[in-house]
């Protein structure tokens, strides 16, 4: 009997896939699952048929899994943030193991060991970075974050991702722009101001850097609301605005402007001092970058007497930690404010043997190969999308020793990988980091070998 539309099935749930569903099988057909657990008996309700699969929505729980917990959190199911809070913590790091085995066998066709996913064990409030949208109730300003594959605003005043002050600093924050009558951006008519509150928080030294994204030039009231926002939290150091007047749904604007402190905020990884803007890119969990940056290291296995390039170096934080190891570094990185933290960073920690350049990395590293550069190690910590042909041509023309591939999608390190070692490299094991708890992120390290 073919699956239709608001049917009722019998489903028993096999496994987790890796946007965060549940996956059982029905007449033939995969069917997915939100927010169910490997273990479950179902009574399902389908609600949309595919070619070769189907999804359906939780109607009844006949047998719950083992693996099930309280998901403890009243916007759980309804925000688009945690997929796996109905999980215990072990089963979702069990999980995402597997989904990292997975993408390198399905589309890297690889064939490698892939350790346990490491954890810190901190999976809640572990977040050093919120951008939370904006939206009214019952007349309020509430911060809030958008339903999964939506931009309706679910208001949640404490998301168990950010640190409580975090939180309570948006809760001041949404007062502030109540009482001051500041209007919210509205997407569909792109009138308004306020688009998004984005909060930065530097847990090493305590310090906040509060930024309003805005739809226009200036933020009316703007020397009170930050007197009495810094009054609210001496944590706060500097506040602000980032403009952003395009019609799009991508967050930050280019440019910002600095109400009040220096528009910096300050932050030590891995020993390495960082000190961040707005615009730069940064791990947004702290501690777990830690423990991904000491696994990077020990992959790459880097001696004094060599060179390493780390492509995609943001504010240059993974080189860095591994600067006192080696003889010279080079980091490349696209966005100029990175760039100069990057320089700045290195200064404060006294390198003089590294060298930052601000430029895509394929065309810097196509432009170092043709200079003859011979790194023996090259760290790849590209965006989601992953590497580009010309990046990858690049890294094997300098052929270096070890390749260390440090991604947040393993699909496209999958890929990636799978184009290394179809070029000479051999891919010899991956690590799995849980630097996402409760979200269906994973990030993961490669270590592929010149063979
Ligand atoms: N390694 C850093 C940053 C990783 S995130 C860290 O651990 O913090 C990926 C970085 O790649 C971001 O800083 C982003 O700005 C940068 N980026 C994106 N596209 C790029 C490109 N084409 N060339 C160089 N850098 C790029």
């Amino acid at each position: 009997m073919a699956l239709t539309k608001n049917m009722l099935i019998p489903l028993e749930i096999e496994s987790l896939s890796s946007d965060g569903n549940g996956v059982g099988h029905a007449e033939g057909m995969a069917v997915f699952v939100p927010f169910s657990a490997p273990g479950d008996v179902l009574e399902a309700r389908i609600v949309k048929v595919c070619k070769s699969h189907a999804f359906a929505i939780i109607s009844r729980i006949l047998t719950p899994s083992a693996d099930r917990v309280e998901p403890a959190c009243p916007a759980y199911g309804k925000c688009g943030g945690c997929c796996f809070r109905h999980i215990s913590f072990e089963a979702e790091c069990r999980a995402k193991q597997r989904f990292v085995e997975d993408a390198l066998r399905r589309i890297g066709h690889l064939d490698l060991p892939v350790s346990p996913t490491l954890t810190t064990g901190r999976s809640d409030r572990y977040r050093n970075k919120v951008q939370y949208p904006l939206t009214r109730e019952d007349g309020a300003v509430r911060t809030g974050f958008y339903a999964p594959r939506s931009h309706r605003v679910v208001p949640c005043s404490d998301c168990k991702l950010q640190p409580e002050h975090l939180n309570r600093i948006a809760g001041t924050v949404c007062d502030l722009l109540e009482r001051f009558d500041i209007p919210l951006y509205d997407e569909e008519t792109h009138r308004g101001l306020v688009r998004h509150l984005y909060l930065r928080d530097a847990a090493s030294t305590g310090e906040v850097l509060v930024c309003l994204v805005i739809n226009g030039p200036s933020l009316p009231h703007a020397e009170e609301f930050c007197r009495e926002l810094t009054q609210a939290d001496p944590r706060i150091r500097s506040i602000v605005l980032n403009h952003n007047t395009e019609k799009s749904n991508v967050i930050l604007g280019g440019r910002c402007t600095v109400l009040s402190g220096d528009g910096f905020v300050h932050d030590s990884m891995c020993g390495v001092p960082v000190k961040l803007g707005a615009l730069s890119f940064y791990q947004v969990n702290t501690e777990g970058a830690e423990l991904l940056y000491h696994e990077a290291a020990r992959l790459a296995d880097i001696r004094p007497d060599e060179t390493l390039l780390d492509l995609y170096c943001g504010a240059g934080t993974i080189g860095l930690s591994m600067a006192h190891a080696c003889k010279r570094l080079i980091g490349v990185e696209i966005i100029p404010e990175a760039v100069e933290s990057a320089r700045e960073n290195a200064a404060a920690m006294g390198v003089s043997h590294a060298t930052f350049f601000c430029a895509d990395a394929g065309t810097a590293a196509q432009k170092l190969a043709a200079e003859g550069l011979v790194p023996d190690v090259i760290v790849l910590d590209p965006p989601r999308k992953g590497c580009d042909a010309n990046t990858l041509d690049a890294v094997v023309k300098m052929a270096p020793s070890r390749v260390v591939m440090v991604s947040c999608n393993p699909a496209t390190a999958a890929r990636d990988a799978a184009i290394l070692s179809s070029q000479g490299y051999r891919a010899e094991c991956a690590v799995p980091v849980n630097l996402f708890p409760r979200t269906k992120h994973t990030e993961a390290v490669i270590l592929l070998r010149r063979e």
